[in-house]
């Protein structure tokens, strides 16, 4: 067990560059849960030094998917803060790296490199030319080794430079993680290189920037993705160049993709957040979904309120092995979490889906709302996403579309012995004075005795009638809501089909 004491200060600091993937959410509600589990600040940055432009639709997609999922930030671009600014780029303005950059060459922890791209690519040629591994080259500036007035001299001569930290060639750098059972992790300085910091642009890199600012903002734990272990040792290098405080790192796993193959991708996989709201799933489910990426409370519960999941999560139960995405059970968990909700509340949500279809008004009058509150238990216990129940519920709202007759014919039958039963169906209904369930029930199975059929022969024929599918939901309750006039219709039309 991995105690935590004192206050907690945790960050999720995304690069607005695109849409935020899920894998994304993921690393953001694991830091969330942390800073609510043990009553501390959670604080959003968005880290836009990577010289890609800052995409404000990025930005605001960012904090809508995680505002969707249930997260909410003490400190951030929108909400301000005692740390402000929260974006890179702003602070960039202020000066705020430049300092912390120039500290380091000064207490020869770093060095300004002129190597250009060209030169480290010559270097990288004479390195495989001596019959090394490509792969095992290390950058090592000759600057490491200038005496104060060759460097000046460069200066003076206007050579663009960066700045990179002079990795020491021999020793061993060494972290904990919480996530590895705060299990040592110790790479040899000689497999490391000198790390630009700055760059020649002026811009921090990702490692300078993000490491001044969790010192600044008094980040007490870093958790982020395992894609970062390898950096660690340099972050490590820097805090104790800085002579900073160093905070605790927690990387947490990866999501692989569905087949195990690689991670979750952007490009290849179905993962940009706001797709989910758009598909009808509930934020909750996501959220207890996501929780799971990674996480688990014990081995076998899986349904779980926020406030419960925030009560359980500690970081010992973050797995170090990585994640598999599983839409499926996502999809499930989503219909669980629909099928909690009552009927009522799933009508209001299922609303914007039959507008967006086209088969509600825009916006929806009251009369759609009571429909609609009508058809929603036909298809609420089989709902895994919201926007399905457009397409179930299609045939209630417009005129039938065109489908084969042949499907009308059930096992055993043959057309005209299905026009016959069609027909006497349509009589049989048409006596009905009160059109309701029951009395669509009671009429049917009378029929089904007086024709000497099965129920499935008649009631599969009516219900490819009324709804131009095999598979729709409860026949005598769609009949119902469906309403005399047009069931009486769709039947009558069906059995003239197949004469
Ligand atoms: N900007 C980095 C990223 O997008 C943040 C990594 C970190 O959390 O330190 O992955």
């Amino acid at each position: 067990m991995v105690e935590i004491t004192g206050p907690v200060r945790v960050r999720f600091a995304p690069s607005p560059t695109g849409f935020l993937h899920i894998g994304g959410v993921r690393t953001a509600l694991f830091n969330w849960l942390f800073a609510r589990h043990y009553g501390g600040q959670f604080i959003l940055r968005l880290e836009d030094t990577d010289e890609k432009r800052f995409v404000q639709d990025a930005a605001d997609d960012i904090m809508a998917s995680m505002r969707w999922v249930g997260m909410n930030w003490d400190e951030g671009p929108d909400v301000g803060g005692p740390h402000a600014p929260y974006v890179q780029s702003e602070r960039k303005a202020l000066g705020i790296y430049q300092g912390p950059a120039d500290a380091l060459v000064a207490s020869g922890h770093a060095y300004k490199c002129f190597v250009t791209p060209e030169g480290e690519e010559a270097m990288r040629a004479a390195w495989a030319a001596k019959g090394e591994r490509p792969e095992r080259f290390r950058f090592r500036g000759p600057e490491r080794d200038w005496t104060p007035a060759q460097t000046a001299e460069a200066e003076a001569n206007g050579r663009p430079f960066t700045i990179r930290l002079k990795v020491p060639l021999d020793g061993a750098t060494s972290f904990s993680d919480l996530v590895r059972g705060g299990d040592q992790i110790t790479i040899a300085n000689a497999d490391l290189y000198d790390l630009v910091l700055l760059k020649t642009s002026g811009m921090p890199t990702y490692h300078l920037a993000h490491l001044v600012d969790d010192h600044l903002m008094g980040v007490t734990h870093v958790i982020r993705g395992e894609e970062w272990v390898p950096s660690a040792p340099y972050h490590i290098m820097l805090y104790q160049a800085f002579g900073w405080h160093m905070p605790t790192f927690a990387h947490v796993p990866n999501i692989l993709r569905q087949d195990g193959k690689g991670k979750l991708s952007k490009r290849k996989d179905d993962v940009s957040t706001n797709r989910f709201w758009e598909r009808g799933y509930l934020s909750q489910a996501m959220f207890n979904y996501l929780a799971l990426q990674g996480w688990s409370y014990d081995d076998k519960t899986e349904i779980m309120s926020r406030d419960e999941i925030v009560a359980r999560f500690t970081i010992d139960r973050v797995q170090a092995s990585p994640a598999r995405w599983n839409p499926d059970k996502l999809k499930d968990m989503n219909g669980i979490y629909i099928r909690s909700l009552p009927t009522a509340e799933v009508a209001k949500l299922l609303m914007p889906y039959m507008v967006k279809a086209g088969m509600v008004a825009d916006p929806p009058r009251a009369e759609d709302l009571s429909y609609l509150t009508q058809l929603t238990p036909l298809v609420h216990e089989r709902l895994e996403e919201l926007q399905q129940a457009a397409e179930m519920l299609a045939f209630f709202f417009a005129d039938l579309p065109a489908y084969e007759p042949k499907l009308l014919i059930q096992k055993q039958m043959d057309a005209a012995r299905t026009a016959d039963v069609l027909r006497a169906a349509h009589a049989a209904l048409n006596s009905i004075e009160v059109w309701a369930t029951d009395t669509l029930e009671a009429q049917l199975r009378d029929l089904v005795g007086r024709m000497a059929v099965k129920p499935g022969q008649i009631f599969g024929s009516i219900r490819v009638a009324v709804s131009g599918r095999t598979v729709a939901p409860p026949l005598f309750e769609t009949l119902a809501a469906l309403g005399r006039e047009r069931s009486m219709a769709r039947i009558a039309a069906a059995a003239i089909a197949l004469e």
